[in-house]
């Protein structure tokens, strides 16, 4: 429509709430349909939280917060910084919004101009270009591949690296890849990063307790040289269930968390009340009260990889985090399979979806038109009907 904006003639609609909507509209029409293409976990509000919402409700939290959030939650997230990633944040260095997603944007807004180069090494998540673009920037995507498990290396880095780049954002653990970067690899890539002080980081850390390596999960902001100019950006959607409670934070330089006060005391004036409270109950609890969940996530994971990895043409890595696979799908290119022809991984996809009832994501909306994604976030039932739907498929 030519009286909409450019702006918005330009964005992608987000191709996973695009296939949710897609899978809503098969299974009303009576379509038994396995749904692996949301990034959700599956899992209750953990009660403790429930509890804290429906206080803060008869506390009668009704009215505004501070626009960069309550003070006891910024608090309770600078201590979680602490106790979790090492870093030291004071409270006017942390601002809360409304889910992780709008903290990007607004880090986004406040850092770039027109025409800035955003590195993005790809598969990235699927929201990241678009928000780049909506700030006027220029994502800038770095390909990765399943030889390098997906990992941006340091002289890919430097290769991307130009007099316009302003920022690198990245996730770890990733979606869609489910890599994650060990401590080994962020110094390598701060070795780079450090030659270019006017680079600055979006260390996305959403999934950071989804995380099935030993070593655990490491912050870049912790690495020497680069808390100065590290945005940490996390929130309670992945970790706590919460994804439709919408609260998300970062901590930064207090210049930058300033500016994105600023910024969403324009836009919505800061994040729902209730869902703040409540927050407060999800931080300050100990990891271990939602380990039942990240192990559950890790059972399914080896479930996932053993039985995709028993149909001829998936090529897998093993994900170290988040609760996706991202196999690469190329074999199937230019085959035609039940009388379709596949020839890119949304063609596959939407065959999973027409000849198998299961929804995937294609790589393509990540950046990768090699691969798709599967989210395993879906009860073992589910996941063992949904592998074997596909192997019959492809069979
Ligand atoms: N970052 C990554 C890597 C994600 O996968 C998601 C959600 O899918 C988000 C951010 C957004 O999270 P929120 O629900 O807090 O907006």
């Amino acid at each position: 429509n030519h009286f909409l904006s450019d702006r918005i003639n330009n964005m992608a609609t987000s191709a996973t709430l695009a296939m949710a909507a897609k899978t809503r509209e098969l299974k009303a029409q009576g379509r038994d349909i396995i749904g692996l293409s949301l990034g959700e976990p599956d899992f209750n509000v953990p009660d403790f939280i429930k509890e804290a919402a429906i206080e803060a409700i008869h506390d009668n939290y009704s009215s505004y917060s501070p626009v960069d959030g309550y003070a006891d939650l910024k608090q309770a997230i600078t201590e979680k910084f602490k106790r979790d990633n090492n870093l030291t944040y004071s409270s006017n260095q942390i601002v809360v919004s409304t889910g992780a997603k709008q903290s990007l944007a607004n880090v986004a807004l406040v850092m770039i101009n027109p025409g800035d180069e955003v590195i993005l090494p790809a598969p990235y998540w699927v929201s990241y270009s678009d928000i780049v673009k909506i700030a006027e920037g220029v994502p800038v995507e770095v390909p990765t591949s399943i030889d390098t498990d997906f990992k941006m290396t340091p002289s890919q880095l430097e290769a991307a690296i130009t007099p316009k780049t302003k920022m690198l954002w990245f996730s770890s653990p990733c979606n869609p890849s489910g890599s994650v970067y060990s401590r080994e690899e962020l110094e390598a890539l701060a070795v780079v990063l450090r030659k270019h002080p006017n680079i600055f980081v979006v260390s996305d850390e959403i999934y950071e307790h989804i995380n099935f390596t030993t070593s655990g999960h490491v912050s870049i902001a912790e690495i020497d040289g680069m808390y100065e100019r590290t945005i940490t950006v996390n929130g309670v959607s992945k970790a706590f269930a919460m994804t439709g409670w919408r609260i998300g934070y970062i901590g930064a330089p207090e210049w930058i968390a300033k500016a994105c006060t600023k910024m969403q005391g324009q836009i919505t004036s800061g994040a729902n009340s209730i869902a703040q409270r409540a927050t407060i109950a999800a931080v300050k609890a100990p990891v271990s009260s939602i380990k039942f969940m990240i192990d559950e996530f890790h059972k399914r994971r080896d479930l996932v990889l053993e039985l995709l990895g028993e149909i001829e043409g998936f090529k897998l890595n093993v994900p170290e985090g988040a609760f996706y696979v991202f196999p690469n799908i190329e074999y199937f290119f230019g085959k035609t399979l039940r009388g379709r022809l596949i020839n890119t991984a949304a063609d596959f996809s939407m065959y999973l979806l027409e000849e198998a009832n299961v929804a995937t994501v294609t790589g393509e909306a990540f950046g990768n038109d090699n691969c798709i994604r599967i989210s395993y976030a879906a009860s073992e039932v589910e996941l063992r009907e949904a592998m074997k739907r596909i192997k019959e498929s492809l069979s």
